[in-house]
């Protein structure tokens, strides 16, 4: 087997360890980042992490199939709509296909047992290693004493005797590693994913209800702005600061058109069919959540996608009254 591993860094400070404890067996280790805007990684720590422990990190976005983890989940949801134990059998068959391209001979990640509930009990983390076609090849170097050897260990690549047997949810521990090896800029143990946030949950819920196939593009914008379903396939999203309002706009193209005020008031971004009623209903609701007094007289102008219009005072009648996604 070959002294080349896999690691994924998430930005925090346990796959940090993990990767550093490999770094001291001499162990060529290649850092692998998986994007999702809405998980519990974050990219720029990740890269910061990568450039400390000085080993490449390369950068891959987990694509729309991944969408199919949130929506059918196996082995269901955490608290909220967290699939976590099928999101990281997706994640560890992503890193999987990375280890045979790059010829590695294994596979690294900073798991602690019994430090989740859902994803990190000593069964789930059986699971997640027998369904990511990675049996005997995923090492946890932070609880690896606690577990049975792997093959990198029985065949004597890694020496299991300077791996460690932490487990549970303190910290303590990592801490005091992590400041002896010098390492900084990692995430908060408390960075969370979206998807373990009630709110949020219930805009990914209406997004299933009513989206056949959603896209990661979809679920981005779900972290955006206030959400009203205006229609089986049509939403508004309006911008609760500027920008918000901003990156609404950026998000105007195909599928999605971006009403802009000429105005001080909050940007409108329609998902969906474009159509005069949706138009009308995403003007309606830039005038109820503009302040009266900022209410320029009409006519009133926008942007759409870039293109100049004008529509007399747009009002927010009952039938513009669009259900906004509730709290669950
Ligand atoms: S919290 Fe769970 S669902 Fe969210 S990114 Fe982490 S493992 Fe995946």
């Amino acid at each position: 087997m070959e002294r080349k591993c896999v690691a994924l860094i998430s930005g925090g400070m346990d796959s940090a360890l993990a990767a550093r404890l490999m770094l001291e067996q001499g162990i060529d280790v290649h850092g692998l980042y998986l994007a999702l805007s809405w998980g519990c990684c974050q990219k720029d720590k990740a890269v910061a992490i990568a450039q400390q422990l000085g080993i490449p990190l390369m950068v891959l976005s987990v694509g729309d199939a991944y969408l199919d983890v949130i929506r059918k989940p196996k082995y269901g949801y955490g608290a909220a709509m967290n699939p976590c134990v099928d999101c990281r059998i997706y994640m560890f068959r992503l890193a999987g296909r990375y280890r045979e391209e790059i010829g590695a001979g294994f596979v690294v990640t900073g798991e602690v047992l019994g430090q989740r509930p859902m994803s990190q009990r000593r069964q789930p983390l059986e699971i997640i290693e027998a369904e990511s076609g990675l049996e005997g090849l995923l090492l946890r170097p932070l609880c690896a004493q606690h577990l049975e050897p792997t093959l990198p260990e029985l065949l004597g690549v890694v020496d299991r005797g300077k791996l460690l047997a932490i487990s549970g949810r303190a910290r303590h521990e990592q801490m005091a590693l992590t400041q002896a090896a010098g390492l900084s800029g990692y995430s908060t143990p408390a960075g969370g994913c979206l998807l373990t946030d009630e709110y949020f949950a219930g805009k990914a819920k209406d997004l299933f209800a009513h989206e056949e196939r959603p896209t990661t593009k979809d679920m981005e914008l779900l972290a955006i702005g206030r959400h009203f379903r205006v229609g089986p396939r049509t939403k508004v999203i309006l911008g609760r600061n500027e920008l918000e309002n901003l990156r609404l706009e950026g998000h105007a193209q195909e599928g999605y058109t971006c009403l802009r005020p000429r105005f001080a008031a909050p940007s409108a971004l329609v998902a969906g069919p474009w159509s005069e009623q949706a138009r009308e209903v995403a003007a309606a609701l830039i005038v109820r959540h503009t302040k009266p007094e900022k209410l320029p007289p009409a006519p009133l102008d926008f942007w759409i996608n870039g293109t100049a219009w004008t529509a007399q005072r747009a009002s927010a009648s009952p039938e513009h009254q669009p259900m906004e996604v509730v709290k669950l």
